[in-house]
């Protein structure tokens, strides 16, 4: 059977009118059962916006003019009208079902769109280049156009615009297919009605098939507290080791769905392989040159001492550099040597930083690899490292890159290996992955040399925390911004994608009292008066939460901005703003700024302290009833952290922790 593209589209208007993520997780759970290999990849891909993985750099992103234009063309509506329109609505997607709905007045003739075809005709918008794209795109949308439905156009216009945005992060993508690649999920739930369980098991049993995760979790809250809930024993002794099995089902594939995304993450493709061979089809993904890996990231402490105390007495301590991380891929494709440069963000950075490639170029004597390092701009003539925001320069530059390149120069400081000469290396503890890494570059040393370009992270190991904290002062006299500690165990594998204990890292600012930087990301913006008039005179901040999938507000942010941050502020939050109910649908606050915008702007702020706050709804009544936690005294370090995505902004967990040892501070003091 076909699938149109107007079933999937309810699907997202359902979505759009969800806020909670157990909900979107099992609108998502319906939308993609029972799909074939190909129509799973395409609305995977449709949901998350986009037609192909974005570290292959291939993106939609129509100017907004030329969706408006391709609506006057099927509709004759004037464009000034359909302008004005567009000023009350503000949101491309409600502006094309408006004025749609109004041609489905005039009754044209047209032919249901498939799945299929929508993703097909997306994919072409997306490759086309040259002189006359612009005609070549305006007539394929327009033809999309012509044949949708008033929702269709809605999402097709927000794909096609690159502001699809339904609020749902990747890991609520990953749970949905975990759920729908339990294939035993509806043999077991017979097995436990067979039971024949009484009531209420019954009823909740029978509302997994509707309500799905929701219903699972109150089936284990039900069965696990069967006295409170009058439940048999002898029944619950059944029903317990049947539930346990499924959940275990569930969580194991959702573990080597996530393994699998970590080192290729490209949920298109996963839902493909997925559909097509079963979850053991998911093992057979490795890690390979050109495909970036999620980075692993640190966990934070504050003293030397609990830092070995983690690592069981002993540790490698790093400096960390301050600019921007790289994944550098190094392989030969018909004897050609191809090198391509990944962000954190996982975004292609090749372009922008072609004296590193040259580096590279210049310095790899290996066959193949990955490597990760931080790119710092340096002083051309000592190798002194230099403020990072100078890398901020370097970003994003197409016009005179050349005279940058001149302006800024970069070094790279590699710190990890990921794989080398046809090895995977994240499953060899850091030791081992060092060593290797120092094979794959000719003449790899410690010292930062400008005109090598290439060099290793500084290292020591170290037992006892005296001699640690006087590396660390180093590292700052150095112009780093602190260290990193890197367990030396047998264990410390590369942990693709998450953010662990082998790697703690120890900054400056962690010793300087309750100061502490954190990275918040925007969800809405307060007018300006007096000399910020025109301008924004602050902006709402929040802190994320991952297990919800929520952002919750944390303070009201309005120093530390210069005037060009203030300039530029207008224009990026006109980007991001839109209508309350389309861009706040995972955002919990109690203040309602004058524009809200869609959670994605992360900001590096530094605050005095974390305190209670009735205002703010971070961590509301966890730690005290009526109250949430709120950052004192915030104030911008004049850092967009473009590196991070907003799901990589500081976590609630993070700010409850750094609340508690904060107050532990405190105590210590006072006693
Ligand atoms: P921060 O906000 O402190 O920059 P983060 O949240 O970006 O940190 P973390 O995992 O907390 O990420 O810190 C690791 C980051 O530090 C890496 O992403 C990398 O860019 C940088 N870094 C600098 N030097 C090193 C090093 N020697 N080893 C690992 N990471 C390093």
């Amino acid at each position: 059977m076909v699938l149109s593209f107007e079933e999937i589209a309810k699907s997202y208007k359902r979505i759009e009118d969800l806020s909670k993520r157990l909900e979107m997780t099992d609108e998502l759970i319906d939308l993609f059962t029972g799909r074939s290999p190909a129509e799973l990849e395409y609305i995977v891909r449709l949901t998350k916006g986009e037609v192909r993985p974005a570290f292959e750099g291939i993106e939609l992103g129509v100017a907004e003019k030329l969706a408006v234009k391709a609506l006057y063309q099927v509709t004759l509506i004037s464009p000034d009208e359909i302008e004005e329109k567009r000023k009350t609505l503000g949101d491309i997607g409600s502006l094309a079902e408006e004025i749609m709905r109004r041609k489905m007045q005039m009754s044209l003739f047209s032919e249901e769109l498939t799945v299929d075809r929508v993703f097909k005709s997306l994919e072409k918008i997306s490759l086309v280049e040259g002189k006359a794209s612009q005609d070549h795109k305006l007539k394929l949308i327009a033809e999309l156009l012509h044949d949708a439905t008033p929702l269709e156009a809605r999402y097709i216009t927000r794909i096609v615009c690159g502001k699809m945005r339904l609020g749902i992060a990747d890991m609520t993508i990953v749970d949905a297919l975990s759920y729908v690649m339990t294939p035993e999920f509806s043999d077991i739930i017979e097995k436990i009605l067979s039971l024949r369980p009484g009531e209420p098991i019954e009823a909740s049993v029978k509302a997994i098939s509707t309500h799905k995760t929701a219903a699972l979790n109150s089936l284990i809250d039900l069965i696990s507290h069967p006295k409170k809930n009058g439940l048999d024993p002898d029944i619950i002794q059944k029903v317990h080791p049947l539930v346990d099995d499924l959940r275990s089902r569930i969580k194991n594939n959702r573990k080597i769905m996530v393994k699998a995304y970590n080192t290729h993450p490209d949920l298109g493709s996963i839902a493909n392989k997925l559909m097509e061979f079963g979850i053991e089809g998911l093992k057979t993904i490795h890690v390979q040159p050109g495909v970036p890996l999620r980075a692993m990231l640190g966990e934070r402490s504050s003293s030397i001492g609990s830092i070995l105390e983690r690592m069981g007495g002993e540790t490698a301590l790093e400096y960390k550099y301050d600019g921007l991380r790289v994944q550098a891929h190094i392989w030969n494709e018909e004897e050609n040597r191809s090198i391509v440069l990944f962000s954190r963000q996982l975004e292609d950075l090749t372009d922008q930083f072609p004296d590193v490639v040259d580096y590279i170029n210049d310095r790899f004597q290996g066959e193949d690899g990955i490597v990760e390092g931080e790119c710092v701009p340096v002083e051309p003539n000592t190798g002194r490292l230099l403020p990072f925001q100078l890398i901020s320069q370097r970003r994003g530059r197409k016009h005179s890159l050349q005279e940058k390149v001149k302006e800024i120069p970069v070094s790279l400081i590699v710190f990890d290996c990921l794989y080398s000469n046809g090895n995977d290396m994240t499953n060899e503890p850091y030791l081992v992955r060092r060593e290797a890494l120092k094979g794959l570059f000719k003449d790899l040393g410690e010292n930062i040399e400008p005109e090598k370009g290439v060099s290793l992270s500084k290292m020591k190991i170290v037992k006892d925390p005296v001699i640690g904290e006087t590396f660390f002062n180093m590292s700052l006299e150095d112009g780093c911004e602190g260290i990193m500690a890197k367990s030396i165990s047998g264990s410390s594998v590369y942990q693709a994608g998450s953010r662990g204990w082998h790697w703690i890292k120890y900054k400056k600012d962690y010793r300087s009292e309750l100061s502490d930087t954190l990275d918040l990301v925007v969800i809405g913006a307060f007018h300006g008066s007096g000399r910020r008039k025109g301008r924004y005179g602050a902006l709402l901040m929040a802190s994320y939460d991952p297990k919800e999938g929520i952002y919750r507000s944390v303070c009201k942010l309005g120093s530390g901005f210069n005037d060009q941050h203030l300039f530029e502020m207008v224009s990026i939050i006109d980007e991001l703003s839109g209508p309350i109910e389309h861009v706040w649908k995972n955002v919990d606050s109690k203040m309602i700024p004058d524009i809200c915008t869609t959670p994605d702007l992360v900001l590096e702020v530094l605050g005095a302290e974390i305190t209670f706050s009735p205002n703010h709804t971070c961590s509301f009544g966890k730690i005290k009833d009526d109250a949430g936690l709120a950052l004192r005294f915030p104030r911008f370090t004049g850092r967009y952290r473009s590196d991070k995505g907003p799901t990589d902004a500081t976590t609630e967990e993070e700010i409850i922790g750094i609340f508690g040892s904060q107050n532990k501070i405190i105590s210590d003091r006072s006693s």
